[in-house]
């Protein structure tokens, strides 16, 4: 065979399409979903924890997943059954995907849930009496604030030491203390007591501007690292959800490293195709995107435990953390997470969910 035959072999064989995974087949536009979904399936402790628990348990939305997963370990794989879990009417109403995601977790066993369960810690020091006050709350999510920062670049670590950096709360912000029984100016601040297996980070695109009074949507390049470290544990990058588009509406994919191949894949719906180009090529320690939305880094090191004075459990299980941030981005507002005073304690799905798809439609 000759040179020409052979190098027009090879391109033919380069745009064949041919993947170890499959797509999803939707009821509607739900590429928000699809996206988490595949993020979870291709999660090896949280689809064999799906596994084992979903033949035993009818309460949780565990048998559905395990019935998709065990689909999509074969070939593609409807959705529809999830989608009408989910309550989702409107399928072609663009919705969030980190929403879903924490959704999910909410409707699925503790033991396949807390695979992405991480705890923190909020300290607040009354600054005239000094009274400490420590309230512990867990999360799926943290939530980093992203910035526009002109020609420098915003990376995960400028988001990760913001969010974990202390601050005083005070003028209109003062904070309430029992022991001077009025109001004060307090510091604040807060630390991570429990690190998750695995570590899912949101950028907070999606923001109110001030200026002209009016959400936006933020598509600045962020850069996202391949390796964290945070308190003395270290975490891998293995699956990213990008949002294209404006935050009227757009379109989520994910990239993700197989657990299984070791390659990245790229999950569009019902098209998964692997990366050619490798996402760390040589010497790259981060990726640079205008789309990342939704990050998870998986622990590849032990940490040591952390212990500490605890003298008032939050008891609701979703993260109040996520839920003020949004709250405040649906309300105009633009303060910074950690707050002491959490205002509603609830478990409310539904209402955190028409916070952040105000912002998108
Ligand atoms: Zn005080």
């Amino acid at each position: 065979m000759n040179h020409d035959r052979v190098e027009l072999l090879r391109a033919k064989l380069d745009n064949f399409t041919i993947s170890d995974y499959h797509g999803l087949k939707s009821p509607g536009l739900t590429c928000y979903l699809n996206s988490v979904l595949q993020v979870l399936f291709m999660t090896e402790d949280f689809r064999e924890a799906i596994k084992r628990c979903c033949s035993k348990d009818s309460t949780t939305i565990d048998s559905l997943l395990g019935k998709l997963f065990s689909e999509l370990e074969r070939s593609w794989a409807r959705t529809h059954s999830i989608t009408r879990n989910l309550g989702i009417a409107d399928v072609c109403r663009q919705r969030d995907a980190a929403e879903y995601f924490e959704k999910i977790l909410c409707l699925s066993s503790v033991e396949a849930s807390k695979i992405f369960k991480g705890e923190l810690n909020h300290k607040t020091t009354c600054v005239k009496c000094k009274t400490k006050n420590v309230s512990r709350n867990f999360f799926w999510i943290l939530p980093l604030t992203v910035e526009n920062l002109g020609r420098q670049t915003y990376t995960v670590e400028t988001g990760l030491k913001a969010f974990f950096k202390g601050e005083t709360s005070c003028s209109v912000n003062k904070l309430y203390c029992d022991c001077c029984n009025k109001k004060q100016d307090a510091d604040v601040g807060c630390e991570m007591t429990l690190n998750p297996q695995i570590l899912s980070i949101l950028l907070k695109r999606f923001s109110f501007d001030h200026n002209h009074r009016c959400h936006v949507k933020l598509h600045c390049k962020v850069d996202v690292p391949q390796t964290l470290h945070m308190e003395q544990c270290t975490y891998e990058l293995y699956a990213l959800v990008n949002h294209f588009g404006s935050h009227r509406g757009g379109h989520y994919t994910a990239e993700i490293k197989s657990f299984e191949t070791g390659e990245w894949y790229h999950f569009n719906d019902d098209i998964v195709e692997r990366v050619k180009q490798p996402l760390f090529g040589a010497g790259n320690t981060s990726v640079r995107s205008h789309t990342a939305y939704l990050l998870m880094y998986r622990k590849v090191s032990r940490c040591p435990e952390k212990t500490d004075e605890v003298n008032q459990e939050a008891p609701f299980i979703y993260s109040d953390v996520k839920a003020e941030g949004r709250r405040d981005e649906a309300e105009g507002g633009e303060a910074l997470v950690p707050h002491h005073q959490v205002k509603d304690e609830h478990c409310s799905i539904g209402g955190n969910l028409m916070c952040l798809n105000a912002d998108m439609v």
